[in-house]
């Protein structure tokens, strides 16, 4: 799709007019804010970013740079432009060229400057560079392995779980993640978040009392115009039974220019809101990202951490814990680590369990407990998330359980009343 129409499309330009980047503010508050802004993002350019720019973009502006629909405005989409600044491997031309490819490539400047140009195995890199491995299907793959189609009652709402419900608002994110759980749908232009849509997924959790939790996501529904997102929420709010509202993004990975001021504004008005962040290696987490997720928690928003296990990529015990203790820094709480689902084309991306379980050994009683995610597999064809731990009970001798630490030693500890409910 046209950018500029794609754009439209999701009301972003709505939101130029009404937060244009410019001089021209007159709202009362905004310009101390804008002014803020300003300050706060240009002194954290970090290295990587800073060289990009001047090598690629030297005559934007910090104001546009920081501007999150200039970033949009300017993705780096086509094969013609990432070849301008990445030194392809075969496979990764092959599959730029490619009409096959199912989910489209984007990128915004900011994380495009994350990469390394002249290494085709670099982690961010793999992480949004289409390569031919896709076009590969591997045993047990499928374009909707967890069935979310079959848990949706109506379009937009996936309702899995008796208490919790999935609110799809739109299609589109700022950077396309190659290993997406649901390329099936993501990147294509056909969910558009359109109020008709929109309202008929509302009039739903409206009429279904049992639902107390209401996750947001997409796509990314940071996408969305502030005052769209205003409008979204405030209906939410607005339903008695909606306790928790949850928004699942990935903008301060790839896009931290969208949080802003005006956002936390926003965002503030609608607490208990919590948010799930995806964020998959230490090098995401840069000074702008720590600003970013800064703003978030000091306007008191949970923060919660979503990573999916990669082969290459994350798959080691001190890329992860790095990670942790970054996300820990950030006041972002590692949530879920997910093994990654068999979507059609993954394989290349994914691990044993095994591997993972030894992640999450190598992590629990070797950093703080709040730095230990959840190892999940989201159970194919809708059974909803499991978690996986490594074996810390090693048996029973008589009345003690014999349990296992973290550096392998056993110890005793006495229960006697699960003496009959384990019975070894
Ligand atoms: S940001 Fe989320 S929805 Fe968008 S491509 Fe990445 S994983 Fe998929």
């Amino acid at each position: 799709m046209n950018t500029r129409r794609e754009i439209k499309s999701l009301g972003l330009l709505s939101v130029l007019d009404e937060e244009p980047p410019s001089t021209k503010l007159s709202v009362p508050g905004m310009a101390r804010e804008r002014k803020c802004r300003n300050v706060d993002v240009t002194t954290v350019n970090n290295d990587k970013t800073k060289a990009f720019r001047s090598k690629y973009f030297p005559e934007v502006t910090d104001q546009d740079w920081d501007d999150w629909h200039w970033q949009i405005k300017n993705r780096i989409r086509t094969h013609m432009r990432i070849r301008e600044i990445l030194k392809l491997a075969p496979e990764e031309m092959i599959l730029l060229n490619s009409e096959r490819a199912k989910l489209p490539a984007g990128i915004t400047p900011y994380y495009m400057s994350l990469l390394q140009a002249d290494d085709a195995n670099h982690p961010l890199r793999r992480c949004v560079i289409p390569t031919v491995h896709e076009l590969q299907c591997g045993p047990g793959e499928a374009d909707d392995p967890l069935g979310e189609e079959g848990d949706s009652p109506v379009p937009g709402i996936v309702h899995r779980y008796p208490d919790r419900a999935l609110l799809l608002v739109l299609d589109f994110c700022s950077t396309y993640c190659r290993y997406c759980t649901r390329s099936r749908v993501v990147g294509h232009g056909d969910i558009k978040p359109t109020t008709e849509r929109l309202e008929r997924a509302i009039d739903y959790i409206r009429a279904t009392p049992q639902i107390r939790d209401v996750v947001v996501s997409g796509g990314d529904p940071l996408m969305l115009a502030n005052s769209k997102l205003d409008w979204l929420l405030s209906r939410l709010r607005a339903i008695p039974h909606v306790e928790i509202i949850r928004i699942g993004t990935k903008v301060t990975t790839v896009l931290p220019q969208r949080i802003n001021p005006a956002l936390v504004r926003v965002l503030r008005r609608y607490h208990p809101l919590w948010m799930s962040l995806h964020f998959i290696h230490p090098e995401e987490c840069t000074p702008e990202a720590y600003r970013a997720c800064a703003l978030l928690a000091n306007a008191g928003i949970p923060l919660g951490s979503q990573t999916v296990l990669l082969k290459g990529i994350n798959d080691n015990v001190e890329t992860m814990k790095e990670l942790m203790h970054h996300l820990l820094k950030m006041r972002v709480r590692p949530y879920y680590l997910y093994q990654c689902d068999p979507i059609t084309g993954s394989a290349h991306f994914r691990t044993s369990v095994e591997k993972g379980l030894e992640i999450i050994q190598g992590l629990r009683g070797h950093t703080s407990g709040y730095g230990v995610p959840t190892y999940v597999i989201d159970a194919p064809g809708g059974g909803g998330k499991i978690p996986l731990m490594p074996e810390y009970v090693a048996g029973r001798e008589g009345d003690d359980l014999i349990l296992r630490n973290y550096q392998g030693e056993l110890f005793r500890y006495p229960d006697p009343a699960g003496k009959k409910k384990t019975p070894c």
